[in-house]
């Protein structure tokens, strides 16, 4: 058997272990330290806004604390795609809420304008209506965020941006993550860049930063003893974690880039293959650091279908994925409210994730470029 080619693998640089050191040189083995503060800084300035950066344990944990900055609690709604990770929806029911699960476009594949304040609409009409709206940019693809925020401040409903597919990407050159009133970021091992598991919440201001600081570390009040008059989680980021962050900024330009190619190497792959469609950006708004590539097979046209692209590609020890499966067809998510026409579903049923990591070698792709012929000849 071939080495197993997979979907999306860490990548480092060789200096996170220096910064690693450093943190124990200096007997910073804890919740601060230096490579804390210099990760946020670094992705502060590498967002390209005026944000405000806390670094915490994983893009969940950011979600959640996002959502209780925003007061969501027993009984609440909140709004999420159905086609996403099931981490986009979860913290909601941590708070008590109901997630309301919105279908996709087809152009970017994230949350639909229309089905959203469809939502909205019949949601209120039902009782006190949505008290967030969480959008992801799915696969690094930027959602339409002009038509969202404009549905959002109609309604005046906050948006969290989970951003955890997207850091590199932009949406008419402004930075996924800045848009909301939070966006979130990830680090977890398979992400563009990692810390081997972490997250970050992009505020917009001081006060929201310190309050998140405060609340990821036990919400201790300001005393000599320990006196508590708020509920505190245990999320912040460990500064030794924090360490392999600082040696993957170095590289993240790098590494948007090469996910880029992979991109633009399926492209030139399928180009002649009737029925296959590579996942590109609708029009040059759009950029994507294209975290993972994907594809969706027409099987009217391409006489095969995503299981047969699959298990092929299983033959040879390659690794492809189905895409998200919705989350309103999930055995948890039954009872949940779900607004839309499907989109979602048909993605689900014709769409592979194939191997996408940017330290693929050329002989990699050469393997996956033949066996992708392979299938598809007559
Ligand atoms: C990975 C991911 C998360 C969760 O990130 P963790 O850091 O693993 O908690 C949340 N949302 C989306 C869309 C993701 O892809």
């Amino acid at each position: 058997m071939q080495d197993k080619i997979w979907l999306s693998l860490p990548h480092l640089s060789g200096n996170e272990i220096r910064f690693i050191e450093d943190a124990f040189e200096k007997n910073w083995v804890t919740s601060i330290g230096e490579n804390i503060n210099e990760f946020e800084k670094s992705l502060q300035s590498f967002l390209k806004y005026d944000v405000n950066v806390c670094v915490l344990n994983s893009a969940t944990a950011a979600i959640h604390l996002s959502l209780i900055m925003l007061n969501i609690s027993i009984g609440d709604e909140v709004i999420t795609p159905t086609f996403s990770f099931v981490a986009s929806a979860n913290p909601i029911v941590y708070c008590g809420a109901t997630p309301v699960f919105i279908d996709s476009e087809k152009e970017t594949w994230n949350m639909c304008p229309i089905a959203l304040e469809e939502a909205i609409q019949d949601r209120i009409s039902k009782g006190k209506g949505p008290k967030a709206i969480i959008v992801v940019h799915l696969y690094g693809m930027p959602a339409k965020m002009d038509e969202i925020t404009a549905i959002a401040e109609k309604y005046e409903i906050p948006v969290i941006e989970d951003a955890a597919e997207a850091l590199g990407s932009t949406y008419k050159g402004k930075a996924c993550g800045t848009f909301g009133r939070f966006g979130i970021l990830s680090f977890n091992g398979n992400k563009i860049i990692t810390t081997s598991g972490g997250g970050a919440l992009v505020c917009h201001n001081q006060e929201d930063k310190d309050k998140a600081v405060f609340l990821s570390t036990q919400a201790r009040d300001n005393a000599p003893h320990y006196q508590h008059s708020h509920i505190g989680y245990n999320y912040r980021m460990s500064n030794i974690v924090a360490g392999i962050g600082r040696g993957q900024m170095e590289v993240l330009n790098d590494r948007v880039e090469a996910r880029r190619k992979m991109h633009d190497f399926y492209v030139d792959v399928f180009k002649n293959i009737d029925g296959v469609e590579v996942f590109s950006e609708p029009n040059d708004d759009y950029y994507s650091n294209h975290w993972l590539s994907a594809i969706v097979i027409d099987e009217k046209i391409a006489e095969r279908n995503r299981e047969d692209l699959r298990l092929a590609f299983l033959e040879d020890n390659i690794e492809s994925r189905p895409l998200w499966k919705p989350m309103h067809l999930q055995p948890v998510f039954a009872d949940a409210p779900y607004y839309g026409t499907n989109v979602a579903e048909k993605l689900f049923d014709d769409g592979l994730c194939l191997p996408s990591g940017s330290n693929l070698t050329d002989e990699d792709r050469a393997r996956i470029a033949i066996k992708i012929k392979e299938i598809f000849s007559k």
